[in-house]
């Protein structure tokens, strides 16, 4: 039984109107298991702990050639219009994504996005915050929805612990960013970086589990 509640009219960049409104919607618990730990990045958007990645450039490509042909022929409405298509190809993804991972999984947890990822990318920042913030948004709504537990953690030395045996041997600082494989001196583990870092992200929040049969809590 859905209830409507207040409503609104909104207009988008290229002038259409939409008319918003606020839904009560029964919450349907998901099937789902288990947690999964979400790193959120510049090359992938986002990098879960079982190795699944949201790739960010796909929302671009093919785009960039038509977008410089219209930007050269000073078509504005086409420049906004293939603005607008890549928005909504971002959003079409990340509305995926996040739909697979609650229907997969009882917990998801995203680790905070810290600084140095940003040090070598000032200009683009508010674009990764706009998609980050926008990710998070549908996980918290759709874990909210669906029932099962949505966390955010300090990523505290997530690239730089080893997810196998513990220790700081992973790569550091703004030349580290360029590491996207390495191997654990201590333990010889072999780690893909995000996804180790997502694993890390993921044990940060453990002990907070949901368990594995049982209501949600609400
Ligand atoms: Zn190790």
């Amino acid at each position: 039984m859905h209830q409507f509640r207040s409503g609104s009219f909104n207009e988008d960049s290229r002038g259409r109107w939409y008319f918003n409104v606020a839904v009560d919607v029964d919450v349907q618990p998901t099937l789902g298991q288990g947690a999964v730990g979400i790193d959120l990045g510049l090359k992938d958007m986002a990098t879960c702990s079982d190795g699944e990645k949201l790739e960010n450039n796909r929302f671009y490509r093919h785009m960039e050639d038509k977008l410089a042909i219209a930007q050269r022929a000073r078509n504005k409405r086409r420049v906004k219009a293939i603005h607008a298509k890549i928005k909504n190809r971002r959003k079409d993804a990340q509305h995926k994504f996040s739909r697979k991972l609650v229907n997969q999984y009882g917990e998801i947890v995203v680790g905070d996005v810290s600084s140095t990822k940003l040090a070598k990318t000032r200009m683009a920042k508010s674009v990764y915050d706009a998609g980050w913030s926008q990710l998070k948004t549908m996980l918290e709504y759709k874990c909210a929805h669906a029932g099962i537990v949505f966390k955010v953690v300090h990523e505290n030395n997530t690239t730089r612990t080893c997810s196998s045996c513990g220790s700081l041997s992973g790569p550091q600082g703004v030349n580290g960013l360029r590491v996207r494989d390495w191997g654990c001196v201590e333990c010889g583990a072999l780690h893909d970086r995000d996804v180790n870092a997502a694993r890390n992200i993921l044990s940060l929040a453990a002990g907070h589990r949901r368990p594995e049969v049982g209501i949600p809590a609400l």
